[in-house]
């Protein structure tokens, strides 16, 4: 009996037909390696954990066990979609270097990232070398354990295949699982073309399987199409507020690295922040700053028109498009002085929505100034400020580990006296249970990923695995691994990430 997953034959995105995909086998590796895996990803899939030790597993989530038709009915494919790349029509993309390898029994789709060329290609190899997929792979697994939508990343194998970047490097595949990897661009693809009916084929399909209440939604009209386009706008908003919250920078914010579920999707050269730089551009080839950390929500609101433009032929009504996707410009403020008020201790107000809380204007904007004029760690702030406010004596806060990172203490100072004034309105033991579930101990910031990416290209892995471990639980403070909490190293600020990978 086979500890393999079962496949579910065809896929419910297969089933679309050949208009939005080509079947295609992954290129087999050399000598493929594991490099690491994720046991949480495989719990989540309901595999047998034992599977991921065996040669056919290594063999298969390589992109190894190639025959036509594959011996456990898989048939791989790789999807065509089209996007806005830096806000310009890029026309026909397409899964270049991801092969889908099929759809689990319990819903989840299964791709290989950088398992070769695809008809998707255009110029590229189709590999993904191994440091740009050490960073996927755990970023997958950070963002998920942060509680950040997310595709997730089962596991990471590595080859000495050699591909050439800026300098020869090795390939590496990263299996990576969502329950649809479906982007903005998939309807931006068939839309342009005028392809109405895939166009409706894959709203359809979208709807029935992941937005089912926009079809008795009686909200914009009773609108299935407008509704679908809200939810997303809302699904987007939530997610971008978590991004701002938590310090995250994307990077690449193309209309195809835009999950209609709402998923962080495609992580190439995205950063959390170190110092709290609002205007932060992580990506070294993005020269205008157009993806720069504070530009990400408006970002997101651009694209999300794009969308709306594309779903404008089944929506048939320019009002209820733009009805749909105004909605995220309440669901973002919202979501985000949320998100900043449960990371000071503060529970959303029973007087209302969160945007109209006078918490926010009182102390979040003043304090994001404040970390932004002193250059203040994002994480070591929040994580020190909870543990002041864990620490706390009867109301009194100890500030001195905070003004020991921060510049102007006059300024923190005042800002300090009217936290202590609004803290002292809420329960005490529920604003500490809420800052440490708010704040994060580690990230992973770029010098962290450097680190494991050093010692794995020195044919290390072990670090790989135990940082995912670490990741995977990024609240608790993990005493042994405290150097990965603290402040960056000097030459943090020296690593260029750029889109190379
Ligand atoms: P990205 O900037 O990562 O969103 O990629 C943009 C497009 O280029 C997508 O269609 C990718 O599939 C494709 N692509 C990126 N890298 C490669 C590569 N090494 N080989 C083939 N296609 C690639
Ligand atoms: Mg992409
Ligand atoms: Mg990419």
């Amino acid at each position: 009996e086979s500890t393999a997953p079962q496949w579910h034959r065809p896929g419910r995105f297969e089933a679309l037909g050949p208009a939005f995909f080509t079947y295609l086998q992954p290129t087999p590796v050399p000598a493929p390696h594991w490099v690491a895996t994720s046991a949480s990803t495989s719990q989540l899939m309901g595999l047998n954990p034992e599977w991921l030790q065996t040669d056919e597993a290594l063999q298969t989530l390589s992109g190894n066990a190639v025959s036509v038709p594959s011996p456990d009915g898989r048939k791989p494919l790789a999807s065509v979609y089209s996007g806005h790349q830096f806000g310009v029509w890029a026309g026909q993309l397409g899964d270049g270097r991801a092969i889908m390898l099929g759809e689990t029994s319990l819903g989840f789709e299964v791709q290989l990232k950088g398992a070769g060329r695809t008809p998707y290609s255009r110029g590229g190899d189709g590999r993904a070398v191994l440091r740009s997929s050490i960073r996927e792979f755990l970023c997958s697994e950070a963002m998920a354990a942060l509680g950040i939508p997310t595709t997730r990343a089962l596991a990471l194998t590595g080859s000495p295949l050699s591909v050439a970047r800026e300098t020869l490097e090795t390939a590496a595949i990263v299996t990576r699982v969502a329950e649809s990897f479906v982007r903005f661009g998939h309807f931006e693809h068939f839309a342009a073309r005028d392809m109405q009916e895939e166009l409706k084929a894959l709203a359809d399909l979208i709807i029935d399987q992941h937005y089912p209440e926009c079809r008795t939604a009686t909200a914009l009209q009773g609108n299935a199409y407008a509704n679908f386009l809200q939810a997303v706008s809302e699904r987007t908003a939530r997610l971008l507020a978590q991004w701002q919250a938590v310090g995250f920078c994307h990077g690449v914010m193309n209309t195809d690295n835009m999950s209609i579920l709402g998923l962080t999707i495609d992580y190439g050269p995205f950063q959390f922040l170190d110092a709290f730089d609002p205007g932060h551009v992580c990506n070294h080839s993005d020269n205008q700053g157009r993806y720069a950390f504070n530009r990400q929500p408006q970002v997101a609101y651009w694209n999300l028109y794009c969308l709306g433009q594309a779903l404008l032929p089944l929506i048939d009504s320019e009002e209820l498009t733009i009805a749909a996707l105004d909605s995220y410009k309440t669901v973002f403020p919202a979501a985000y002085a949320t998100q900043m008020l449960s990371k000071l201790g503060l529970p959303e107000d029973a007087a209302g929505t969160a945007p109209a809380d006078g918490r926010f204007a009182l102390l979040v904007n003043p304090l994001l100034q404040i970390l932004a004029d002193n250059k203040v760690d994002y994480t070591i702030f929040f994580t020190r400020l909870t543990e002041a406010v864990q620490q706390a004596q009867e109301g009194n806060i100890d500030f001195e580990p905070l003004r020991d990172i921060i510049l102007d203490r006059a300024t923190f100072d005042a800002w300090s006296l009217t936290y202590s004034e609004q803290l002292a309105q809420v329960d005490q033991a529920q604003a500490a249970d809420l800052m440490q579930k708010s704040n994060p101990c580690f990230v992973l910031r770029n010098h962290l990923g450097e680190t494991v990416i050093r010692a794995a290209q020195g044919g290390d892995f072990a670090p790989v695995q135990q940082m995912l471990a670490v990741l995977h639980a990024p609240y608790d403070s993990h005493p042994a691994y405290a150097d990965w909490a603290g402040f960056p190293p000097d030459w943090a600020t020296t690593i260029e990430i750029s889109c190379s990978s």
